[in-house]
């Protein structure tokens, strides 16, 4: 099974971004960030002599759905490593969530606005820095997101919102700002009668300069096909998140206290 014959072709829109917004559909601009001084600076050994011995955690594996579990490294490392073709059997290890901007503020200024954004919206960005067959398994984020591919190709599966739901395969599983599935999106999609899996199951291919927007509950599940850097930004009105804030804190004490989800999450080591 491949998810080319099950899953349809995310086209480059020729709609208004904030028609895709208002509406919540997903759509991808193809170069809206070609122009960003991003894209032709932040190569893995730039990143990586801004300060090579930072300390760094990396996801080992699938986190969604195989048992959490973390590596230590220090950044020059860690990219260096990435500059080198991943061995079949090696144990794939992603910087995910890195706050990349908090720790390098200068590298803002090679970034641009994203024109569709809200006005007054909150946004909160992190890096996904990857090698090749990387992959984060299906989830649905709270927050919408827009992702920008930076270097490398990427491929995004996504699913509409309650496909999962309906499939009963929402996993048990806590992470304090996503919702994740015990099943893999192209199991799911392959399960589905062709006729309503069309509608329902989307593909698209990021090269660098590319912008994604997902809608919060869209499902999706993505790998990198070369290694790559993701910039991803959660946006929402200051209510709207001021609203989930609230929500996620509350769940996330009860986590941190061995009240929710202890033993079964993305944030801490699944043996513990
Ligand atoms: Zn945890």
């Amino acid at each position: 099974m491949t998810y080319e014959t099950h899953f349809r072709p995310l086209p480059a829109t020729d709609r208004n971004p904030t028609e895709h917004l208002r509406h919540r559909t997903p759509a991808v601009f193809r170069g809206m960030a070609a122009h960003w001084p991003a894209v032709s600076t932040w190569t893995l050994p730039h990143i990586a002599s801004l300060d090579p011995s930072l300390p760094v955690r990396l996801v080992r594996g699938n986190r969604e759905n195989t048992p959490t579990a973390f590596a230590r490294s220090d950044l020059g490392t860690y990219l260096h490593h990435l500059a080198e073709p991943p061995r079949a059997d090696a144990d794939l290890l992603y910087l995910k969530e890195f706050d990349l901007l908090g720790q390098f503020p200068a590298l803002r200024d090679d970034l641009k606005d994203l024109p569709f954004l809200p006005r007054g919206s909150v946004t909160s960005s992190s890096v996904w820095i990857g090698p090749a067959r990387a992959r984060t398994g299906l989830h649905q984020d709270l927050l919408d997101n827009c992702a920008v591919q930076i270097t490398g190709t990427k491929r995004f599966l996504l699913a509409r919102p309650g496909t999962v739901e309906r499939a009963g395969a929402l996993s048990p599983k806590y992470d304090a700002w996503a919702r994740l599935s015990r099943t893999g999106i192209e199991e799911l999609a392959a399960d589905r009668p062709p006729r309503t899996r069309d509608e329902d199951f989307l593909f698209v291919e990021l090269e660098p300069g590319d912008v994604l927007y997902v809608p919060a509950r869209w499902w999706h599940e993505v790998v990198n096909l070369e290694a790559s850097i993701l910039l991803s930004g959660f946006f929402g009105s200051r209510r709207h998140v001021a609203r989930l804030w609230t929500q996620v804190h509350l769940r996330d004490t009860l986590h941190r206290t061995r009240l929710l989800g202890w033993g079964d999450c993305t944030c801490h080591p699944a043996r513990q």
